[in-house]
C-alpha cells in the first residue's frame, strides 16, 4: 500500500501501490485520471495503462485530416509515449485492436489478454470506464465490459478491487483534486497533440484547471473484501 498518513484534510488516504487503468484509446487515461496517476507515481506506486486500441481511426481533423489511419496510430503512440512519462506511467501496453470497433472483438481472447496483463503486474486495483463508457462511446463501454469480465474470472487473485470514472459528485469515495496536479495533466494533455480539438472541447484552453474538470472521481464497481469503505472518502 502506498499512501498511508494524513492529509491535510485529515482524511485517510489508502490507495495501493500497484494500480493499473485499462481504458480504450490514448488520452483517456489523462482526460479522466491523469492527477490520480501522476499521484500514485510521486508516491512511490507503480501505475501502468493497458489500451485496447491505438487510436487510429480517432476523428482526424485540422492539421491531422491527410494522415492515414497507420499515420495516426503511429502518432498516438508516440504521443502516449511522452503522456506516459509526464505521469509517471511505469509501463503502457497495447491490446491493438481496432479503434472504433471493439464490441466486435472476441470476448475470450481480450478478457484473457486482460487477465494476462493484471496479473503480470500483480495489480491490486483496476480503474476502467464505467458501464455506460462515460459518454456513450461504443469503446469505451466494451472496455469496461470487458476489464470487469477480468476481474471478474477470480484469475487474478492480487486484484482487490474495481472502480469505475465517475463524474463529479462530493459523494463519489475516491476524488482526486486536480488542481495541485494541474501543469502536470495539462502537460499530459498538451502531449496528445493531435486531439487538441476534443481536448480543447472538454477542458478549455489548459492555462488554469477548469473548475468543471477539477476532480477525477471513482466509484467501486467490485471489492474483494472491505478494502475499502464505500462511505469513506480518500481524498
Ligand atoms: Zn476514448
Amino acid at each position: 500500500m502506498s499512501g498511508n498518513g494524513q492529509k491535510p484534510g485529515g482524511r485517510e488516504v489508502r490507495l495501493p501501490a500497484r494500480c493499473g487503468f485499462i481504458y480504450a484509446h490514448p488520452d483517456d487515461e489523462t482526460f479522466l485520471s491523469g492527477a490520480l496517476i501522476r499521484r500514485l507515481a510521486d508516491e512511490g506506486g507503480e501505475p501502468v495503462l493497458l489500451l485496447a486500441t491505438r487510436g487510429d481511426a480517432g476523428r482526424k481533423n485540422g492539421d491531422y485530416a491527410h494522415l492515414s489511419n497507420e499515420e495516426l496510430g503511429a502518432l498516438r503512440e508516440r504521443e502516449m509515449e511522452r503522456a506516459s512519462s509526464v505521469l509517471g506511467l511505469a509501463a503502457v501496453e497495447q491490446l491493438g485492436y481496432p479503434d472504433g470497433r471493439l464490441k466486435e472483438a472476441d470476448e475470450r481472447e481480450a478478457v484473457e489478454a486482460i487477465v494476462r496483463f493484471m496479473n503480470k503486474h500483480r495489480l491490486e486495483a483496476v480503474f476502467t470506464f464505467p458501464e455506460d463508457g462515460g459518454n456513450g462511446h461504443p469503446d469505451h463501454v466494451a472496455i469496461s465490459r470487458l476489464a470487469t469480465m477480468a476481474v471478474r474470472t477470480g484469475r487474478c487473485p492480487t486484484v482487490r478491487a474495481l472502480y469505475y470514472a465517475a463524474p463529479d459528485a462530493s459523494s463519489a469515495p475516491i476524488r482526486i483534486d486536480a488542481q495541485p496536479y494541474w501543469p502536470v495533466k495539462a502537460e499530459a494533455l498538451r502531449a496528445h497533440e493531435s486531439q487538441k480539438y476534443a481536448i480543447a472541447r472538454y477542458f478549455g484552453p489548459l492555462d488554469a484547471c477548469p473548475p468543471n474538470r477539477r476532480f477525477e472521481c471513482f466509484v467501486p464497481a467490485w471489492e474483494a473484501d472491505r478494502f475499502i469503505d464505500k462511505t469513506e472518502t480518500l481524498i
